[in-house]
């Protein structure tokens, strides 16, 4: 079997009394779709976030590509390949969807170069940018302002600025919400190709998208793992039906 290309051991984070996770271990192997599902309130967000740096974690730690990673930054680690995740929107409205495409391509380059943009990069930023829209599908819709475009245009915008990032494995909390049914069908199909590329720790809560793309399941619970395995595993797994599929 591959090596994990990440690997999360034993993460733990509480607010307050609250133990958000506790003693979460996963990981990811190249070209697959591991899902992570769970009630509300199961601690999926919150260690999504402490993957991807945005909240330090109590305890355990972080191994990508061959690294320890746990003490870096957020940024630091977008740009070791780590993607973003798509939960909150940090599209600006008022620009372009180019713009915004271009915006995810100047994070890579990280503060140096969004200095020296303007003068040496815009180009190679542009091109990044157009290719990353017409991945997605958004070709036509590069130059409309991203107040206009539709709530699935938005998301796959989302998706276009994460990889302008080329990362090596992609985060995603919730890609399918509010999507609608034909929106939900594209972006799964979408995904299904692009774990070729890199593989996706999916958050998820459409489970006709979870059944057709993940190749492993976990389910957090009151931030447990309290199963892991195919989803025929998982759909048959009594204790999941109980706490989560509500069977
Ligand atoms: P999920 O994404 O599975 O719905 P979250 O990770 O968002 O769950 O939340 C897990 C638990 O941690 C919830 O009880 C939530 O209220 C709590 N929580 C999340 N973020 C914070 C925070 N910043 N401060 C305090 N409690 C939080
Ligand atoms: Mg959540």
């Amino acid at each position: 079997m591959t090596e994990p290309i990440l690997e999360i051991r034993n993460l733990c984070k509480s607010f307050g009394a609250l133990k958000a996770t506790d003693d979460v271990s996963l990981s990811l192997r190249p070209g697959e779709i591991h899902a992570l599902i769970g009630p509300n309130g199961a601690g999926k967000s919150t260690l999504i976030k402490q993957i991807a740096g945005g909240l330090r974690s109590n305890s355990g730690s972080i191994h990508f590509a061959g690294h320890d990673v746990t003490p870096l930054s957020t940024v630091q680690r977008a740009r070791a390949g780590l993607g973003r995740t798509f939960q909150i929107s940090s599209l600006a409205m008022e620009y372009t969807a180019l713009q915004n495409a271009m915006l995810g391509a100047l994070g890579r380059e990280g503060r140096v170069m969004r200095f020296f943009a303007p003068v040496m990069g815009q180009r190679n930023l542009c091109d990044a940018a157009l290719a990353a829209l017409a991945r997605v599908g958004l070709s036509d819709h590069a130059t409309i302002r991203t107040a206009e475009l539709s709530h699935g245009q938005r998301r796959l915008l989302e998706v276009a600025v994460a990889l302008t990032l080329a990362p090596k494995v992609f985060l995603m909390d919730e890609p399918m919400a509010g999507l609608g049914a034909e929106g939900s069908k594209q972006l799964t199909g979408f995904l299904d190709e692009l774990r070729h590329e890199a593989p996706i720790l999916l958050v998820e809560h459409d489970m006709d998208a979870v059944f057709a793309l993940a190749d492993r399941i976990s389910v957090l619970v009151y931030g447990k793992v309290i199963a892991s395995g195919s989803a025929d595993e998982i759909r048959a797994d009594p204790m999941v039906r109980e706490a989560y599929l509500g069977a």
